[in-house]
């Protein structure tokens, strides 16, 4: 048994400084699950006590995203949305509630489909799956 790492161990060895912002936002993140904009991070650290301007946080989750160790989940327009995740994987995007809930990558990789045609480099690949979410689609409807 090895006890998960601990998140300033995760930050340091992603060559970041272990702030008190930085861990206080993925601790929301983790806590919270799902998918984020940065205001509901901001109010999840208010509710806290942990009162940080939202230029802070912002800040944070950005040195986090480019650090790897906070997921931006596409899910189309709207407010960037941000998810403490271990794996890559894609979205599915409800047209009728906007509810996100998460697609496994087959690949388990961001470069998990091939991209005919372009020209250079490929960072990473997220799929938006759209359609309408079972709680829409409503107990019983595939039946009348
Ligand atoms: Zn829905
Ligand atoms: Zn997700």
């Amino acid at each position: 048994m090895t006890a998960p790492t601990p998140v300033e161990t995760q930050l340091r060895d992603a060559g970041l400084k272990a702030t008190r912002t930085r861990i206080a936002v993925v601790a929301a993140l983790r806590d919270l699950g799902g998918h984020q904009t940065a205001d509901e991070v901001s109010t999840a650290l208010a509710a806290n006590d942990a009162v940080v301007s939202r230029a802070t946080v912002f800040n944070a989750l950005d040195d986090l995203t480019r650090a790897g160790l906070v997921m931006v989940a596409d899910a189309g327009p709207g407010a960037t949305r941000y998810e403490w995740a271990d794996r890559w994987h894609h979205h599915f995007v409800c047209t009728s509630c906007g509810a996100i809930s998460d697609v496994a990558c087959p690949e388990d990789s961001p470069r998990c489909v091939d991209a005919p045609g372009v020209e250079g480099t490929v960072d990473d690949v997220q799929v938006i799956f759209r359609g309408t979410c079972s709680s829409c689609i409503g107990p019983g409807a595939e039946t009348t």
